[in-house]
């Protein structure tokens, strides 16, 4: 590019992307192939050696997907990226390698909910614990460290409130500890939070929700921030100790600051497997193109209608970041001044029933369990995605009883304004 130094929307339309050499296709072509042809032997023990970068298997890699791994390197201004078949997939490849059975990790309590499933549930089979620590009180992260503790895992904008949260208080209590500092960075996208700017040392996305954009098919995206040190201390053997499945190679001795990275995608995604399809890396591609257009337009709505829900009669409370009087809006001025984000939720008067009963009444807006689509999106939590969760549970995470959350489109927003104003008055 002209500008070595270019703007995020430059960045989203070209990062990583160039015509293809072959056939001069300007949009990046979908690589439908499984395999690639080697030069010669040589070249083909090369690349299984890791003495080259290269294509061998899509498992491993695809230029599709290579393209959206550098695209979302380069908006988080990380160092390098991986990307995989959802961000379910991006969480277990980190902590994979991040993690030896009896390791543990400290957790936000306000997650989306499947992350609280996929740490407290599935991860136990690996042998990996998980504890909880409040957001709003970034000590209580240090008080559940312990020296099998290996990382610490946050969202910079928390489901299903929509909190921000004070990254760089949680990334000085993981420094001090010499642990990464993992920011899921979904609900915000990069365009309003760049966690790496704020200390955090790996960023993960749920490609499928504000990235793609359009609610049409499922990724997800690691990203190496490339500072830390890995080799600080004797925590992250996976990193820092040969590897003898790759003749004795230390990664972060070999591949520097893309070392993580390198790792998750060698050792975690070649042998779990949640490869991405490249027609999904296509389609996630087209999606972030717009990204800075569609996360100001999701922005400008939901503060529109979060304003509207205010001042209605049967609406017991509004949370929404973007308010004037919210308490997390000195957070979110601070974080995130050019917007807080898509998802808010707020409480009807009449509880657990009204708020079900509003959901059936909305017609424009969509009732399914999903973020960030193009689409008005609403779902009633306690009922649905934190239904699994004890009450208390479910009260920590921001998901009681009264609670609807909605991911507001990018609609005109009196359309969006006029279907919840019907669907109200029938609660
Ligand atoms: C959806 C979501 C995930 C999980 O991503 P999938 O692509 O559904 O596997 C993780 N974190 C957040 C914040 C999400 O919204």
């Amino acid at each position: 590019m002209a500008n070595n130094n270019p703007g995020f929307a430059t960045l989203a339309v070209h990062a990583g992307a160039q015509p293809d050499p072959t056939t001069g296709a300007r949009a990046t072509p979908i690589y439908q192939t499984t395999a690639y042809v080697f030069e010669n032997a040589d070249h083909a023990a090369a690349l299984f050696g890791l003495k080259q970068f290269g294509n061998i298997y899509t498992r491993i890699m695809n230029p599709t997907q290579g393209v959206l791994e550098e695209r979302v390197a380069a908006l988080e201004g990380g160092a390098a990226g991986l990307a995989v078949a959802s961000g379910h997939a991006a969480q277990m490849l980190v902590f994979h390698t991040l993690m030896q059975p009896g390791d543990n990790f400290v957790a936000a309590k306000k997650l989306y909910g499947g992350s609280i499933n996929q740490f407290g549930h599935a991860f136990k089979n690996f042998g990996w614990q998980v504890r909880w620590a409040d957001t709003d009180n970034p000590d209580s992260f240090a008080a559940e460290i312990d020296d099998r503790t290996r990382a610490i895992f946050i969202e910079s904008l928390a489901n299903p409130g929509g909190t921000f949260v004070d990254i760089a208080a949680i990334a000085e209590v993981a420094r001090r500890h010499g642990l990464p500092l993992i920011v899921d960075n979904t609900m915000a996208s990069p365009y309003l939070v760049r966690p790496l700017e704020h200390g955090a040392d790996i960023v993960v996305h749920s490609a499928t929700k504000f990235l793609g954009g359009h609610g049409n098919s499922m990724g997800g995206v690691i990203v190496d921030g490339g500072t830390f040190d890995w080799s600080q201390s004797d925590k992250f053997p996976t990193l820092s100790q040969p590897r003898s499945e790759y003749s004795n190679v230390v990664l972060h001795e070999t591949f520097g600051n893309m070392a993580f990275a390198i790792a998750c995608r060698v050792l975690g995604l070649r042998d779990l497997g949640p490869a991405i399809a490249p027609m999904n890396a296509f389609l996630l591609l087209t999606g972030i193109e717009t990204l800075p257009l569609r996360m100001q337009r999701h922005c400008d709505n939901a503060l529109k209608v979060a304003h509207w829900l205010k001042s209605h009669e049967k609406v017991a409370w509004v949370r929404y970041a973007g308010l004037a009087d919210d308490p997390n809006h000195a957070l979110q001025q601070r974080y995130a001044p050019k917007g807080a984000g898509a998802v808010f939720t707020f409480g009807v008067k009449g509880g657990y029933e009204a708020g079900k009963a509003l959901v059936e009444g909305l017609q424009l807006f969509s009732h399914l369990a999903n973020i960030g689509d193009t689409r008005s999106l609403v779902i009633h939590p306690a009922s649905t995605t934190h239904a699994q969760l004890t009450p208390e549970q479910q009260t920590a995470a921001g998901a009681g009883p009264d609670v609807v959350r909605l991911s507001v489109g990018i609609e005109d927003p009196d359309d969006i304004i006029a279907d919840l104003a019907q669907a109200l008055s029938k609660t």
